[in-house]
Order: C-alpha cells, then sequence, then structure tokens
C-alpha cells in the first residue's frame, strides 16, 4: 500500500512559519531543536537578546536550572523572556525548563529565580536519590495511545499549583500522586525528557495545540 507524507509547516496568524527559539544556554537544547525540526518547526537555537527577541515560541531545555538562570541573568535576558512569557508567547520547558516556567521553586539554589509562568511550585531533584534516573510509561491528557515512555533525570514534580494549572499526567509515588507534566494557558512543562526518546509527540502537541494559537 502507498502512503502519502506530509511535512506541516506550522504558521503563525499571518501564515508565515511560526518562529520557535529553543532557549541555548545550557542543556539538551540540540536534542529539542532536532524534535522540532522533526515536526516541521520552524525552529533555531537562540541565545543572544536579539535572537530571542525575534522568535514567536520558545522552547526551554533540561539541564541545570540554577545555571541556566545565572547565565539569563548575567546575559540580561530574564526580563526579557518573563515579559515574553507573561505576554502570552507559547513556551514549553522540560525538566531544568519545567522549573524555570514555575512561579516558584519549593527548595532554590541560593538566590535562584524563575521565568516564571505556570503558578505552581516545583520541588527540585524531587524524586530522590533512589531513582534519580527512571523511565515509566505516562497516559498524558492531549496525547492518544500508546502511553509515552518518559524518562526521567533529576526531576521536579510540582508541589502545589493553583486550580487554574491543569494537570496532563502524574506520577504515583508511595501512594501518592505528583503531577509531571501541567500546562497553563500558553505554557507547557514537562518534569521528563521527550528530546531525549524518538516519540515526537509532547513536540508536536505543544506546536499544533499550543503554539499554533497565537
Ligand atoms: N535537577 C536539575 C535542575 O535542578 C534538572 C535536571 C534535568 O533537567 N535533567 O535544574
Amino acid at each position: 500500500m502507498l502512503t502519502f507524507q506530509f511535512l506541516i509547516a506550522w504558521q503563525n496568524a499571518a501564515g508565515n512559519s511560526l518562529k520557535v527559539g529553543v532557549l541555548a544556554l545550557q542543556g539538551d537544547f540540540r536534542e529539542h531543536l532536532a524534535s522540532l525540526e522533526a515536526c516541521g518547526a520552524d525552529a533555531s537555537l537562540v541565545r543572544t537578546y536579539e535572537e530571542i527577541s525575534g522568535v514567536e515560541a520558545l522552547v526551554i531545555p533540561g539541564g541545570e536550572s540554577t545555571t541556566i538562570y545565572k547565565l539569563a541573568k548575567n546575559f540580561d535576558l530574564l526580563e526579557l523572556i518573563r515579559e515574553k512569557i507573561k505576554g502570552g508567547m507559547p513556551t514549553y520547558g522540560s525538566c531544568a525548563g519545567m522549573i524555570l516556567v514555575a512561579d516558584k521553586i519549593l527548595d532554590p539554589a541560593s538566590g535562584q529565580e524563575t521565568f516564571g509562568g505556570i503558578e505552581m511550585t516545583v520541588r527540585r531533584n524531587a524524586f530522590g536519590r533512589q531513582v534519580d534516573s527512571f523511565e515509566v510509561d505516562l497516559d498524558i491528557k492531549g496525547i492518544e495511545a500508546p502511553t509515552v515512555s518518559a524518562v526521567f533525570i533529576r526531576a521536579p514534580w510540582v508541589d502545589s499549583l493553583s486550580p487554574r494549572v491543569e494537570v496532563l499526567a502524574s506520577v504515583e509515588i508511595d501512594g501518592e500522586l505528583h503531577p509531571v507534566a501541567v500546562r497553563q494557558g500558553s505554557v507547557l512543562a514537562t518534569s521528563f525528557h521527550p528530546e531525549i526518546t524518538s516519540d515526537n509527540r509532547i513536540h508536536k502537541f505543544f506546536l499544533e495545540e499550543i503554539a499554533k494559537a497565537i
């Protein structure tokens, strides 16, 4: 049987392809870029004030949230990113990126701040040493079956959240459910790293359901 594949170019309201930036200060930004490109997005790595100003959606990678914060502060990018997220820029943060889009960190490193965007408090390295890194099959609201194989690496979880935050997936630890994928308006966050797997459905969900809405 013949199958036809269509490369979809995601478009903004003006009919141009939507410019998606991957914040490339530290972390696994190249993997995110590859996932976005595999979805047909017009994506690029961004690290300067001008580059970040020029994008319409932003992905914040996994890595080390304290380092990404420090670099953003030193390069005077903190307010720019905060304002863009506040202004409704579709944003997706994975792992360290989830920490950076949280309004609050429960146990910040000394002086550590975030960009904010989701009314939640996250706990860094929440799963503890014994389960430092692990993989689970997750049912994620908005993603059709089969389940997503989610990879957690020194991951945060959402400790508390406002009723305006939608929980898309949780992990059960010792009988307690901890949110690991959440969305508030145009901001999406996952504790895990879809960018290091070949499953691009989370990126596709971000591009299709969230970023296209601008
Ligand atoms: N523990 C890291 C932090 O606090 C996040 C780890 C990751 O992104 N894989 O930033």
